[in-house]
């Protein structure tokens, strides 16, 4: 059922079929109004340090519901948002809540939003990000952006200026899902990301031999070229352990957690942190 309502397939938009056409009508006509009828909101994944147990960040995820409180996954209504360039003040909104509810309260040190390549060209955007930090007393550091790899874009002159600028603010460029599409190594040749998170589909392939040698190396390409990793997709022991043995930095998944609303993520931060902190005076 997760394959089925993959990215891949959600994002093959026939505009010759009539129900998916009503469909993304119907969200786009909704996305309008979404901000201020309150059918956004934010939900927050804990990412892990794998080796001490530390929590070390939480990634944003957007979730939006019908007025009549139906759920809209975000591989259904992000491509129209993008589409129709909702993206944009919905991404606005992101930042702005991420740095209110969950930064400025210090639920967690590090933040990452996604963002789409719709976003970082807009003028203004790294500004908007400044005044944003500024306004909630926040440095640039706590804060980072997920790239995906799958996005469909060449490296355009007008995302890498905007990148340097996030930068020069000390916020972190994180690539996201790394290895699902072509673009990936140019995308690693192009920009300084502080980390690339591993698409939990090489997790589920090290199942078998094969799987468990491609994402060694993968694994030893980004090392060698200093960055951190994060693996995707953590659902059981068996990954953690995994992973641990890896040496990866970071993980994110189901076992580790699932995204929850930034009220209950405070409980997660103290006992991760509680327990890191045993672990690392020991
Ligand atoms: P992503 O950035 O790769 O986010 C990870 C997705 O994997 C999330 O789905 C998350 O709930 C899911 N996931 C996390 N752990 C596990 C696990 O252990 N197993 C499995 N099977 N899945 C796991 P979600 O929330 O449905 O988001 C889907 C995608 O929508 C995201 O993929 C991201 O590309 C996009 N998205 C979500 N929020 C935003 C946003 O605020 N802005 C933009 N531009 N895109 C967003
Ligand atoms: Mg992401
Ligand atoms: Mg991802
Ligand atoms: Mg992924």
């Amino acid at each position: 059922a997760a394959k089925a309502n993959g990215r891949n397939c959600v994002m093959v938009f026939d505009p010759e079929d009539p129900q998916t056409g009503d469909e993304s009508e119907n969200i786009a006509a909704i996305l309008r109004i979404a901000l201020e009828q309150r059918l956004m909101s934010l939900v927050y994944q804990p990412i892990c340090n794998v080796q001490t147990g530390a929590l070390d960040g939480a990634e944003a995820l957007m979730r939006m519901k019908m007025p009549d409180g139906t759920p809209v996954t975000p591989n259904t209504f992000i491509p129209v948002a993008e589409r129709t360039g909702a993206i944009v003040e919905l991404g606005r909104w992101a930042i702005r809540t991420v740095c209110e509810e969950l930064l400025a309260t210090n639920r967690v040190q590090v933040a990452s939003v996604n963002v789409s390549p719709t976003e970082l060209k807009m003028p203004g955007f790294a500004a908007y990000v400044a005044a944003t930090l500024a306004e909630h007393g926040l440095i640039g550091t706590r804060l980072a952006f997920e790239i995906t790899e799958g996005v469909e874009l060449e490296v355009d002159t007008e995302v890498v200026r905007c990148i340097s600028e996030l930068k020069r603010l000390g916020v972190q460029i994180w690539l996201d899902d790394f290895g699902t599409g072509f673009a990936g190594l140019s995308w690693l040749r192009m920009i300084e990301f502080d980390t690339v998170k591993i698409d939990r589909s090489f997790l589920h392939d090290c199942a078998e031999e094969r799987g468990r040698v491609m994402l060694r190396d993968i694994i030893s390409l980004l090392r060698h070229r200093g960055l951190r990793i994060l693996v995707e997709g953590v659902e059981t022991e068996e990954h953690e352990d995994l992973m641990r043995a890896y040496r990866i930095d970071q993980i994110q998944g189901y076992h580790v957690g699932r995204p929850a609303p930034a009220a209950r993520f405070a409980m997660v931060d103290r006992f991760r942190s509680a327990a890191a902190v045993g672990l690392s005076s020991a």
